[in-house]
C-alpha cells in the first residue's frame, strides 16, 4: 500500500532520513521504534508530504505521491495522521472538528457529515463529549477525538507518532485500545511508539531506526528478545 524507495532527507548538515527502503502491505501494522532524534516523526511525515524529500520515491498504491496541489490534499486525506499533542481545533466543537474535513474536502452535506461523525465518536467512546470544546475533554478523551477526526476522511491507512506520550498513564490504554480495535479491523497502520507492551502485541513487524537508518525489520517476538545489532540492544535495554 505504501512503499519508499532509496528516501534521503536532510535538515541543513543533518542528514536525518538514509537510503530508507520500507514496504506497508495492505492491513499491516508497522510498529516504528528508536532513539530519540533518529528520525521516526520525519519518517511519519514525509510519508504523508508534510516534509519534502531530498530523493528517492514514495508511492501510495503504486502511484507516485503528488508533489502539489488538489491531488496532494486529496492523497494526504487518504493518509490519516495522528500527533503526540492531538492537534484539534481548539475553538471548534469535538463534532465540528470531526465534520470539517468530510464537509470541506470530501464535499459531504452537513447532516450526513455529522450522522457519520457521532458513529465515529461513539466507536472511539466520546460521543457524550461531542458538544465539548477540546479543552474540556481530559487528553485520552481528546486524542481518541483526533483518531475519530482522522477517520472521518476514510484514510486508507493511518499513521501515529507517539498517540500516548503526551498522556497521564491512566489514559494510556484507552488510546491504545482504540487502536487496537482498528487493527484487529484490518487498518493499514505505521506506529511510532514506546509503547513496547503494544508493539508486541499488536505489531505485524516492527522497524528498528537509528542515525536515520533502518537497522532492523522483524516480527515483534523476534526483535524483542533476540535483536540483531548491538545498537538495538542497547536501545531495549535503555528502555526497561
Ligand atoms: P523523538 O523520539 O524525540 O520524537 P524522532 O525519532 O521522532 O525523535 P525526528 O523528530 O524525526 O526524530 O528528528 C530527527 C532529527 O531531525 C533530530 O536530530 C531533529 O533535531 C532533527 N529535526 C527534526 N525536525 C527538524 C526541522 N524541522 N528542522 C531541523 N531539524 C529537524
Ligand atoms: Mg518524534
Amino acid at each position: 500500500l505504501i512503499e519508499l524507495r532509496h528516501v534521503e532527507k536532510h535538515f541543513g548538515d543533518l542528514h536525518v532520513l538514509r537510503d530508507i527502503n520500507l514496504q506497508v502491505r495492505r492491513g499491516e501494522v508497522l510498529v516504528v521504534v528508536g532513539p530519540s532524534g533518529s528520525g521516526k516523526s520525519t519518517l511519519c511525515r514525509t510519508i504523508n508530504r508534510l516534509e519534502t524529500i531530498d530523493s528517492g520515491e514514495i508511492l501510495v498504491e503504486g502511484a507516485l505521491l503528488p508533489q502539489e496541489g488538489k491531488e496532494l490534499t486529496a492523497m494526504r486525506a487518504e493518509l490519516g495522521m495522528v500527533f503526540q499533542s492531538f492537534n484539534l481545533f481548539s475553538h471548534m466543537s469535538v463534532l465540528d472538528n470531526v465534520t470539517l474535513g468530510p464537509i470541506q474536502v470530501l464535499g459531504m452535506k452537513k447532516d450526513e457529515a455529522e450522522r457519520r461523525a457521532m458513529e465515529l465518536l461513539e466507536r472511539v467512546g466520546v460521543a457524550e463529549q461531542a458538544k465539548k470544546v477540546p479543552a474540556q475533554l481530559s487528553g485520552g478523551q481528546q486524542q481518541r477525538a483526533a483518531i475519530a477526526r482522522s477517520l472521518a476522511m476514510r484514510p486508507k491507512a493511518m499513521m501515529f507518532d507517539e498517540p500516548t506520550s503526551a498522556l497521564d498513564p491512566e489514559m494510556i490504554n484507552e488510546v491504545l485500545d482504540v487502536m487496537v480495535g482498528l487493527a484487529r479491523q484490518g487498518m493499514t497502520m505505521v506506529v511510532v511508539t514506546h509503547e513496547m507492551s503494544f508493539a508486541r502485541r499488536v505489531a505485524d513487524r516492527v522497524v528498528f531506526m537509528s542515525e536515520g537508518q533502518i537497522v532492523e525489520e522483524a516480527a515483534p517476538a523476534d526483535f524483542f528478545d533476540h535483536p540483531a545489532t548491538g545498537r538495538a540492544r542497547e536501545f531495549l535495554d535503555s528502555i526497561k
